[in-house]
């Protein structure tokens, strides 16, 4: 083990006994929960723009220079690593003001009121993620509304400021563009930004989840999602791109593109979103085909 891992381990025990206001109500179980949750020792991806996530579920810091901007923040026993993670890049959680979130889903925003009750930072989505957001629960039109309130709902977040389609909010220098994407739920958001390193900038896309997932009973077909799905994913793949980053990072190929860093920088590709949005397409004609 070399020393930045011996570091990383050390400050990922240390979590357990991490800030009091990190600590969730109870920890979400799901299926998935615990193979997501798992560490990840976080790393710059480009410039001002760092993944501080867990293995399975993206968490993305932005430094502006004064100060920090999180988006997602994955679940709610997600929020001690990610704050162990902002630390161990070096940074200060405290210095958090804004969270963006993607989607209204236990995996993305569990750990948002956490966050956002530990670092008092504001938190921007869509209008319609804004809903989920305020009551932690979903809205009745979300596909994944059947799996039921006891398997979906995670903590009520407050200060949720609402961004329109193509609206931008600056941060602190850093200006975070909204491009509604909605289909995998109706809040659905994706976020740009720009990353600049060494006089090069890159356009970072952090594209939502484009995934036709529903409880049973749920038909893409019968309602507008999968109109959605393709309407977002022409969106997602007509966006200025170079860097694909997404709430699940098996979406953006990370765990590969890490191991290819010797490489140069394997996170820069700009057809990257374009096949983001192809597959999306593919899954969903799946999905049709199987209803
Ligand atoms: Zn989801």
């Amino acid at each position: 083990m070399n020393r930045s891992s011996l570091i990383f381990l050390t400050a990922f025990l240390m979590a357990a006994c991490g800030p009091k206001q990190l600590e969730p109500d109870a920890t979400f179980r799901c299926s998935n929960c615990e193979r997501w949750n798992l560490p990840q020792e976080p790393f710059r991806i480009y410039g001002n723009t760092w993944y501080v996530g867990t293995a399975g579920l993206a968490s993305i810091l932005i430094e502006t220079g004064s100060g920090l901007i999180l988006v997602d923040g994955a679940l709610p026993q997600s929020a001690a690593l990610i704050e162990t993670n902002i630390r161990s890049a070096g940074f200060d959680p405290l210095q958090i003001t804004a969270i963006f979130v993607s989607h209204p889903h236990y995996d993305h925003a569990g750990g948002v009121a956490a966050l956002q009750r530990f670092t008092g930072a504001t938190v921007y989505t869509s209008a319609e993620g804004a809903k989920a957001l305020r009551s932690g629960k979903l809205q009745s039109d979300d596909p994944q509304y059947g799996y039921g309130p006891e398997n979906t709902s995670f903590a009520a977040i407050k200060n949720v400021v609402v961004l329109a389609d193509r609206e931008s909010v600056t941060i602190d220098g850093v200006d975070v563009m909204a491009v509604y994407t909605p289909g995998h739920t109706p809040g659905s958001v994706s976020w740009s930004w720009e990353s600049c390193a060494l006089g090069t900038c890159y356009d970072v896309v952090y594209a939502d989840s484009l995934t036709a997932v529903s409880a049973q009973g749920y038909h893409f077909s019968a309602g507008p999602a999968a109109n959605q799905i393709i309407e977002s994913a022409g969106a997602i793949s007509e966006l200025n791109c170079d860097i694909l980053l997404s709430p699940h990072p098996f979406f953006f190929g990370m765990q590969d593109k890490l191991e290819k860093r010797d490489e140069g920088n394997p996170f820069v590709n700009n057809v990257a979103c374009m096949i983001y949005a192809e597959s999306a397409l593919d899954w969903l004609q799946q999905r049709l085909d199987s209803e």
